[in-house]
């Protein structure tokens, strides 16, 4: 048994390369935290594939099982060592099974992890998952391996073409990473520790993989990155782009719009500062850009905002929102907040719902604020206390409440695009499916018809709604056979 330490890139691929080829072969993954997150899934699902291992649902039937862990908050670093602990009795009920650690908090606590937990076989961190099947075929040589270093180097979004077992998200829609990392250090943020600096993809590598996921059937892109809107600034503003491969974000949106089969386009998560006029523009001028953007607002007190670093005003936020409404009338914003933050007074509070009201968001996930290790707003006074974070988090999500339920009340009468995604959690023939607007759409379809499949998009006409969906109806429902072809390029030009 080796030990667990740091070994670097050169000697991990010689040791993993020198051992025999794994006798497993059924892998199984748990995700927790962000869409970038997910998508390191699907990445690490296809290179399994293409190993030779295959998925299994049900994680008793795995000989590997890996665990993506998220650290954002300290409740989902905790629910890793939860997890740690209870996994210990399903590693030794067989023999040879192989358990692994990645993601955030694994580039966050690195070999402490695995010192602590001496049933867990390796661990990787967010820059290191294309070294996963050459530390698998170590792991199974009775090698514990770490990888957590950081690198610059543009190869880690180098991953091989889709393996033909691999479905992917949800047929027709997938996520593309554009961007990743983040140096904007707000004082509460972990990220910049665990994704690293921004870095930029190559715009010629991110089309070439638009294109080639257009080719296998795919219809919607959802660009990923922590900080996605910041695609490519550093070159823009040194004048590199050329040199360096890279555009503007708004540039990048319109090459991808460009590629046939491509129909919809989706970004997350931008940040307000760099929210510009082209962006705003991209909005009125794409027509594949759908009318939905998350806009992370965090507070609505210019103080606040101030300790939280995130370096816009609620005047700059609102400017944007009212910006994206002159171009683009029936825009969804949603948001992200944070209750609780050090030193946020009763006014303070108030003054995020106030400007939740104004911008009238569709849709928020709000959260009480979790002190993260080696983040500036450790050293802030005023910790608000956890019973009042919890007060405010409740009347935060009761004005949510409100106005998404008013949002979705006037959407009904709508004629719109469905993407299918599958049954709705009511089952019993009920389907689920979201449209332009990200909203999710719960529908009747016809049973045992198989042109209604997941990824199809239909024509549907919003009948009802409540605070979490919209129901809708089929428009043709007497007539199976009428899909969302010709009348589907008909509303797109509607919606
Ligand atoms: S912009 Fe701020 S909140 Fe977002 S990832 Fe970067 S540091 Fe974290």
């Amino acid at each position: 048994m080796g030990v667990g330490l740091d070994i670097q890139g050169d000697v991990a691929e010689a040791v993993a390369q020198a051992a025999t080829p794994n006798a497993l072969c059924r892998f199984a993954i748990r995700t927790y935290g962000c869409q970038m997150n997910v998508h390191d899934t699907e990445k690490l699902t296809n290179l399994l594939l293409h190993e030779g291992y295959s998925p299994v649902a049900d994680e008793e039937q795995a000989d590997l099982l890996v665990i993506n862990t998220c650290s954002i908050r300290e409740k989902a670093e905790n629910q890793l060592y939860s997890d740690l602990g209870k996994l210990r009795e399903w590693k030794a009920r067989q023999p040879g099974r192989i358990l692994g650690v990645g993601g955030c908090v694994a580039q966050q606590e690195g070999q402490t992890v695995l010192r602590r937990f001496k049933h867990l076989d390796f661990l990787f961190g967010t820059h290191n998952l294309r070294v996963v099947p050459a530390m698998l075929r170590a792991a199974a040589q009775g090698e514990r391996l770490s990888r957590t270093e950081e690198t610059r180097s543009l190869k880690r979004f180098d991953f091989p073409e889709r393996h033909p077992a691999y479905t992917g998200l949800q047929p027709s829609r997938a996520y593309l990473t554009v961007m990743e990392g983040c140096d904007m250090f707000c004082s509460y943020c972990i990220v910049p520790k665990t994704r690293g600096r921004e870095i930029s993809r190559p715009a010629e590598s991110i089309l070439a993989e638009a294109r080639h996921l257009a080719e296998q059937g795919i219809e919607e892109l959802i660009l990923l990155g922590q900080t996605v809107n910041a695609y490519g600034r550093h070159d823009v503003k040194r004048g590199r782009t050329e040199s360096v491969g890279t555009m503007s974000f708004a540039a990048l949106l319109g090459r991808l719009a460009e590629i046939p089969g491509i129909n919809q386009l989706r970004y997350t998560s931008p940040h307000p500062l760099f929210f510009d006029d082209e962006l705003i523009e991209a909005h009125r001028d794409i027509e594949a850009l759908c009318p939905h953007v998350h806009l992370p607002l965090q507070s609505g007190s210019d103080s606040i905002l101030e300790s939280m670093k995130r370096r816009y005003s609620v005047r700059d936020y609102l400017e944007i929102v009212t910006n994206l409404r002159r171009v683009r009338p029936d825009i969804n914003i949603s948001t992200d907040v944070i209750v609780g933050f050090p030193g946020e007074q009763e006014d303070d509070f108030e003054a995020t719902l106030a400007v939740m009201r104004e911008a009238a968001f569709v849709d928020s996930f709000s959260f009480k604020y979790s002190e993260r290790p080696d983040t500036t707003a450790l050293d802030l006074s005023g910790a608000v206390a956890p019973s009042v974070m919890q007060e405010r988090l409740e009347r935060l999500q009761d004005v949510q409440r409100e106005l998404t339920l008013r949002a979705h009340g006037s959407r009904i009468g709508d004629e719109t695009l469905v993407r299918l995604e599958g049954e709705s959690r009511k089952g019993q023939g009920q389907w689920r499916g979201r449209d332009p607007y990200h909203r999710v759409v719960n529908l009747d379809v016809p049973a045992n018809n198989e042109i209604y499949a997941p990824g199809t998009r239909v024509a549907v006409e919003i009948v009802d709604a409540t605070p979490h969906s919209l129901i809708g109806e089929l428009k043709d429902r007497l007539n199976t056979g009428y899909l969302a072809g010709n009348l589907a390029q008909e509303l797109l030009t509607i919606v």
